[in-house]
């Protein structure tokens, strides 16, 4: 299995404003991994704001950064999926674009890789920083989730996570979101 090539995808839905601290906090991160190559996939998920300007810019500025534009909003799981379909590398890891997802993880999560892991995921250990519906629906979906599922999702996984190759052609494959 190869662990060269990293993807990051990240949805952005009008993220205009916060972009240049995540590519300024991306950089240095990336540069520091043990990889021979990275690109950043963005897939603007129907932003009206300046989203797509400033990709464009960025990826004029630094051919490491691409986008993707979707027609309108399909939400935040659909515009992952097409990031999916279109990343051409050994690994890929998804990530919020507001910074709730601390990039400085990745060395951690290449490193579970290489150790043979296919999935990696970060979990969300205290929710001071939601309010409080939202951290009653959490509690409620993840109680909900083990009801269901026999998968085992710890409390507070989330979409935070690194994809393998074997991972992201079976994703590919599923045709559902
Ligand atoms: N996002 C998206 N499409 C949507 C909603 C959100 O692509 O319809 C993106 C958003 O720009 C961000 C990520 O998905 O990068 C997570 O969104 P948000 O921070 O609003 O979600 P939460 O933190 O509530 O899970
Ligand atoms: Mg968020």
């Amino acid at each position: 299995m190869a662990h060269d090539t990293l993807s990051i995808i990240i949805p952005v839905l009008n993220e205009a404003d916060g972009l240049d601290d995540l590519v300024a906090r991306l950089i240095p991160v990336l540069e520091g991994l043990p990889l021979q190559g990275w690109e950043v996939l963005f897939v603007d998920d129907g932003s009206t704001d300046a989203t797509l300007a400033r990709l464009k810019a960025l990826n004029a500025r630094d051919l490491r950064f691409k986008a993707i534009s979707l027609s309108r909003n399909f939400g935040k799981e659909r515009a992952i999926a097409a990031g999916l379909q279109h990343a051409r590398c050994d690994a890929v890891v998804l990530i919020d674009a507001d910074l709730q997802h601390p990039p400085e993880l990745l060395a951690d999560f290449i490193r579970l890789w290489r150790d043979g892991y296919e999935i990696v995921y970060g979990q969300r250990l205290d929710r001071k920083t939601d309010g409080v519906a939202r951290r009653w629906f959490a509690k409620g979906f993840y109680a909900l989730f083990h009801s269901l599922s026999r998968t085992n999702l710890p409390d507070g996984a989330g979409d935070f996570r690194l994809l393998d190759r074997k991972a992201i052609d079976a994703m590919n494959q599923l045709g559902e979101r």
